[in-house]
């Protein structure tokens, strides 16, 4: 910036001061230039036509002396005068060397002509402002000179005169007698007739001065007066020219006119003048070639109109002419002075220059400005700065530490999402994957294309025994046993997750065909041929397998494990322990099941559900003992549904803990409003369900039900399946011992399917043996003796238990049972479940 400023600055001054070189030192003068004015220095036509010579004179390269002189022969025509300027000539220029003369007007002429010899060197002699009579008289036997003519051009003023005036009719010419007078007042008649005939001329030669100023006075519109050579009078006498025409103009009411150039400012208006700076100009160049070696006399002198049309601007206002009307190419002079229009050139310059400065200027001080303000925010910025370093400095250290600890931070975080990555798709039990790296595989894989291969869903049985007996720890343990040994015939590319609980998944692209399918469930299911030690037990667990095939029995993860959950369920229901391939027909059945538990608890609430009694006869006493709870589902929507098709799923979805509860306090209820309407002490026969049993505080609900109701506990009796027993026997024996303690019957129901050996029974605190229907069934007649049922009667007998017999149906099979001590006896031989008010009816007829 500051360099380009002083650039600029530099510019400007080298600009304002441009002056013109100081010129070299004169060359040695060639010659000597001699100009000789007949009239005065201040006479105007003089100067103009010495500032003539002169110009011409600077146009060329070389260097003359130029002396000038002046006769002062108009304001001092005598002989006197003349002597003296001789004398004085005579002084200066005897040893002078004078290579040229250049003479303005006669008197000049005629004294060069006379004593160029003795004066001047004999130089020859350029003259100018002479006419033809002039010269002819003033050079009479003359040689070795040249010159310009003066030629007067009236014919040009008079055309001017009427260009300005058409009317003009009348034209009154002023000059004298002498000569030249006359000579010019013939060239002023000869051109007003060339012009036009009838234009009326008077020549005032006559006239004495003041008669033509009262002439004139008098003239009337269509006139114009043109003065020419008018210096002496009639008398003779000398007349002042210019105070003349002052004079004239003051009289008269047209237009003055003229011929020369000098008269201008004197009042005339103008005309086509001849010029003193033309005729010096010519006459400075006639010089010039002398001096550059031509011959005077070798040159003609010139014959040329050094005229310019000229009118004097003042009288132009006094006559009202517009500039416009004067003929093309007037110059108007005397304008008054507008320094503008005289010093346009050099006001536009240093107006420029002023405008420049100025601006200059005022950038300067912008500038100077703009650097102040920046030096102060320069200031300011560095001492922020220093500030700032200091505490930038400080935190250098600070960040350091910051740094290291980010970048600890950082590997943390890598670590973490690495760990994080891990944890989310794995189990964090087993170590195996979970489901949503399952999901995310499949993804990649299965809708990439048509894979092919299979599917295992694996569920443990009856884990949950093992985790409510065991402990939540032996659990544990059995389910990464469990892991590691289906990791054992996992292959690379193959998929082991737990889905959770004890549900394990196996995916696998190897596996093309059903054949294969087969082979490696039974490999799998041989791997729990072999009992886990876990908790210094050896458990046995067996697996239920469901399997699928894709593409063909799903696309995509949820409806492959979905499909893979009905075929394990499959197996559940057919005993456990097994493999089943899906089938589509299981998906009605699914349906089926969906259907039924999403009507539950609408069920439950609006008491489409309803308790069946059927009557349980004491053979000993023949009386009614007591009655069996028998749930009873009419479903608006689903229809009749029996028990054995909705239990097992409300077991699976866990709402038999609701239902269970409502139908041991609706049975409860009913028992003892009944016994206590009919004075009667009936027992009530409850079937519980081993998820109930499984509940911590199913012994609590029990009582609490009790003793909401008022029934003597010994007048309940709970039925309990006899596999549910061997199953989960120590945490369910607790809970039954605990409600034997306050007098609750149980039973043991189904007795003689779970196979259990009867000494086991013996450590069971039950009451009850109830006889399965398929050996009631299996008695023919009263003499078989091929049927179990008098064993178990004999050995229950014997553990003091009662004895039910159920599903009796004919004479015979009671007959049997009677013979061999059966107890109680329950079958359609009797009743088949009533409702309460049929039951009420058969008891009456009882
Ligand atoms: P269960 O406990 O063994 O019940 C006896 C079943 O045998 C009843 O079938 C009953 O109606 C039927 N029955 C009784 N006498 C005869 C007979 O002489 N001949 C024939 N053919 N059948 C006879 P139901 O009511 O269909 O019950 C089937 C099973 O559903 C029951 O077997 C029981 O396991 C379950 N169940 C029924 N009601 C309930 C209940 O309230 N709670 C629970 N947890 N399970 C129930
Ligand atoms: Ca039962
Ligand atoms: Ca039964």
């Amino acid at each position: 910036m500051m360099k380009k400023l002083s650039f600029l600055l530099l510019l400007m001054l080298i600009f304002i001061f441009r002056t013109p070189l100081p010129a070299l030192a004169d060359e040695p003068e060639d010659g000597n230039i001699l100009i000789l004015n007949s009239y005065y220095r201040g006479f105007t036509w003089t100067d103009d036509e010495v500032d003539g010579i002169l110009s011409s004179m600077s146009e060329q390269k070389w260097d003359y002396q130029i002396s000038i002189e002046y006769m002062d022969w108009k304001r001092y025509p005598t002989q006197e005068n003349l002597r003296n300027f001789y004398n004085m000539m005579k002084m200066k220029y005897a040893s002078k060397d004078i290579d040229v003369i250049v003479c303005t007007d006669d008197a000049a002429f005629q004294f060069a002509l006379t004593y160029r010899k003795e004066l001047f060197s004999n130089a020859p002699v350029v003259f100018s402002g002479i006419n033809t009579e002039g010269l002819v008289q003033i050079a009479k036997g003359q040689d070795n000179y040249t010159g310009v003519m003066e030629k007067i051009n009236p014919e040009g003023t008079i055309r001017a005169a009427l260009a300005i005036n058409p009317k003009i009719r009348n034209i009154y010419l002023v000059y004298d007698n002498t000569e030249s007078g006359l000579s010019t007042g013939k060239l002023c008649r000869d051109a007003a007739t060339k012009i036009d005939k009838n234009l009326n001329v008077v020549a005032l030669n006559d006239y004495k001065s003041d008669s033509i100023l009262n002439f004139v006075s008098d003239v009337d519109k269509n006139s114009m007066v043109l003065v020419t050579t008018f210096f002496t009078d009639t008398d003779g006498s000398n007349i002042d020219h210019e105070l003349f025409c002052e004079k004239l103009s003051m009289v008269s009411n047209v237009p003055i006119y003229h011929l020369y150039d000098f008269a201008m400012g004197s009042g005339i208006l103008g005309g086509n003048l001849i010029i003193g700076g033309l005729q010096g100009e010519e006459a400075g160049k006639l010089a010039v070639r002398i001096l550059n070696g031509e011959k005077a006399s070798s040159i003609k002198p010139i014959e040329m109109y050094t005229n310019q049309l000229t009118f004097d601007y003042p009288m132009l206002k006094h006559f009202g002419i517009s500039e416009s009307s004067l003929p093309s190419g007037s110059k108007v002079v005397n304008a008054p002075f507008s320094f503008f229009e005289t010093y346009k050139k050099l006001v536009i310059t240093v107006s420029l220059i002023f405008a420049f400065m100025v601006s200059f200027t005022v950038l300067l001080l912008f500038y100077i400005k703009r650097i102040k303000i920046m030096q102060k925010k320069l200031e300011e910025n560095n001492e922020e700065l220093s500030q700032l370093y200091e505490k930038l400095a400080a935190s250098e250290e600070e960040l350091r530490l910051q740094y290291s600890k980010v970048t600890e931070a950082n590997e943390k975080l890598e670590e973490y999402s690495a760990t994080l990555y891990y944890r989310s798709h794995h189990d964090a039990l087993t170590g195996l994957y979970n489901r949503l790296y399952l999901s995310e595989e499949i993804e990649k894989h299965l809708y990439k294309g048509a894979e092919e291969g299979a599917l295992y869903f694996i569920d443990l049985d009856n884990f949950k025994y093992v985790n409510d007996s065991l402990g939540h720890n032996a659990g544990d343990e059995l389910l990464k046993a469990i892991s590691s040994r289906l990791m054992s015939v996992s292959t690379k590319n193959d998929i082991l997750v737990r889905l959770g609980g004890d549900e394990f998944v196996y995916y696998t692209n190897e596996i093309k065909n059903k054949d294969a399918a087969e082979q490696f469930a039974l490999k799998i299911l041989d791997l729990f041929t072999i009992p886990f030690p876990i908790s210094n037990n050896m458990l046995s667990v067996t697996a239920s397998i469901g399997v699928v095939m894709f593409p063909e029995d799903g696309q995509d993860l949820d409806t492959l494990l979905r499909n893979a959950d009905m075929a394990m369920y499959k197996v559940k229901e057919k005993g456990k322990k097994g493999y089943r391939f899906f089938h589509n027909l299981f998906k009605e059945e699914f349906l089926e099941r969906i259907h039924i538990e999403n009507y539950f608890k609408k069920a439950l609430d609006e008491q489409e559900f309803q308790l069946f009694y059927q009557p349980q006869i004491n053979v000993n006493a023949d009386s009614i003992d007591g009655f069996e709870a028998l749930i009873r589902w009419d479903s608006p929507e689903l229809g009749y549904l029996p028990p054995l098709k909705f239990i097992p799923i409300a077991e699976e979805n866990g709402f038999i803990i609701t239902l269970g509860e409502w139908i041991l306090r609706t049975s409860c209820i009913y028992i003892k409003m009944l016994n206590d309407r009919i004075q009667a002490n009936y027992k009530i026969s409850v079937n519980i369900s081993v998820i109930q049993l499984l509940q911590d505080d199913f012994a609590n609900i029990v009582k609490n039900i009790l003793e909401k109701t008022g029934l003597d506990a010994s007048l309940l009796e709970l039925e309990i399946t006899e596999s549910v027993i061997m199953e989960s026997a120590k945490v369910i024996t607790k809970k039954i011992a605990e409600l034997r303690e306050i007098g609750v019957r149980i039973a043991l129901d189904d007795f003689g399917t779970g196979y259990s050996s009867l000494s086991y029974v013996k450590s069971l605190p039950i009451t009850t043996l109830k006889i399965d229907k398929i050996f009631v069934d299996d008695i023919k007649n009263s003499d078989s003796n091929t049927n179990v049922t008098d064993t178990i009667i004999d050995l229950g007998h014997k553990m003091e238990l009662t004895i039910i017999a159920e599903g009796v149906e004919t004479e015979a099979q009671l007959a049997y049972l009677i013979e061999n001590g059966c107890d109680v006896i329950q079958g359609y031989l009797y009743s088949k479940p009533l409702p309460e008010k049929e039951l009420e009816k058969w008891i009456c007829n009882f």
